[in-house]
């Protein structure tokens, strides 16, 4: 065989007999993206604050973040839809971990690309040392080098039979083409630098945030009827009482004292340890004593609301701080009994953020 026949046969092999075949490229590629997806999602778990904890400590930092950027639209999806809120959230944190060639993220998509490259090409080699070994046919080949890859690749070799390819005779050129694609397959530049900003989100099957998202807001997510508090269970539909430690002040959700227009600055831990009444729905003169608000319905009977008086200054802040925000949203006012009390104004944003990582 001439030079220049090998040139010519190795050009239709690469287009053709192989990789379109075993749609080895495609391949190849998913099973670097999906590697590169749980290891990027376990190593984003070690290095950053906010995914190295349970989802409590998840949403310490969620909150942290909403009072720095004192944002009144993104606390309103927060307070009200709060799986979507976590899940932009970890999206948001999973795009700036991969965005800036950081050089943890390049180790890992590095380590799985020469760990794929090394497979596919000793799967190459191995098949060409058979054949030649039984005097075979590049079918033979392609069936040695694709069910030595099957683990690694997922490739299915049920496409194999008919590839016409029994002219080809040398093996060793098509290691060198398998060779030469791998590369051309994953499109990545061989600039380190520009590596981790090559890897497209969109070919991750699962991405790294999917994963992410997965592991924490498979839980509950019941929420408080009075204050908005989500149950810090960590079970979808656990037995037993919806809880959490730091309730809030029940005027962020609406509440508001009776043939008033006044919002109520009261937290549901303190309401629950008074002689007081409320009234669970709007359109009923009924009352339920604070203290059986397990008796008010069905949302309210699996709570369990210890009375005590750890009010978060962090909702006294967010109050003060979106006063005309709330008053607005409510049309409503903190007015009469719903005066915000003086205390409350002395927090700053500093001691919000501080108060989350005190108690919490
Ligand atoms: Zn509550
Ligand atoms: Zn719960």
């Amino acid at each position: 065989m001439s030079s220049v026949n090998v040139v010519v046969l190795g050009d239709n092999i690469t287009n053709n007999a192989i990789l379109q075949k075993l749609k080895l490229g495609e391949s190849i590629k998913q099973s670097v993206y999906s590697w590169a997806a749980n290891e990027l999602a376990e190593q984003m778990r070690s290095d950053l604050p906010a995914f190295n904890g349970n989802r409590s400590n998840l949403e310490k930092h969620i909150l942290k973040s909403l009072a720095e950027e004192e944002d009144f639209e993104r606390f309103k999806t927060y307070i009200f839809n709060p799986r979507d809120h976590f899940e932009v959230f970890i999206t948001d944190v999973v795009k700036n971990y991969m965005k800036k060639d950081n050089p943890r993220a390049l180790a890992v998509i590095k380590k799985i690309i020469a760990h794929k490259k090394q497979c596919v090409i000793s799967a190459a080699e191995t098949a060409s040392k058979m054949v030649t070994k039984k005097k075979g046919d590049a079918n033979m080949w392609l069936e040695k080098f694709s069910t030595s890859l099957k683990d690694e690749l997922e490739c299915n070799t049920d496409h194999l039979s008919g590839n016409n390819c029994e002219d080809i005779t040398d093996f060793q050129l098509l290691t060198e083409v398998v060779k030469k694609e791998i590369d051309l397959v994953l499109d990545l530049p061989n600039n380190d630098s520009k590596i981790v900003s090559a890897f497209k989100m969109e070919h991750f099957r699962k991405r790294p945030d999917e994963i992410l998202i997965e592991h924490f807001c498979q839980c509950c997510w019941v929420q408080c009827p009075f204050c908005k508090a989500i149950c810090t269970n960590t079970l979808e539909g656990h037995p037993g009482d919806h809880s959490i430690p730091f309730h809030r002040s029940i005027g962020i959700n609406g509440w508001f004292y009776r043939r008033t227009e006044n919002l109520s600055t009261d937290f549901c831990t303190t309401c629950v340890a008074s002689d007081r009444s409320f009234y669970p729905y709007s359109d009923s003169e009924q009352s339920v004593p604070w203290k059986e608000y397990r008796t008010a319905g069905p949302k309210y009977a699996n709570w369990s609301i210890t009375p005590d008086f750890s009010e978060l200054p962090y909702w006294k802040w967010f109050v003060c701080r979106f006063q005309k925000d709330l008053e607005k949203h409510y049309h409503k006012k903190y007015q009469g009994s719903g005066e915000i009390p003086d205390e409350w104004r002395k927090y700053t944003k500093k001691d919000a953020i501080k108060s989350l990582y005190k108690y919490i």
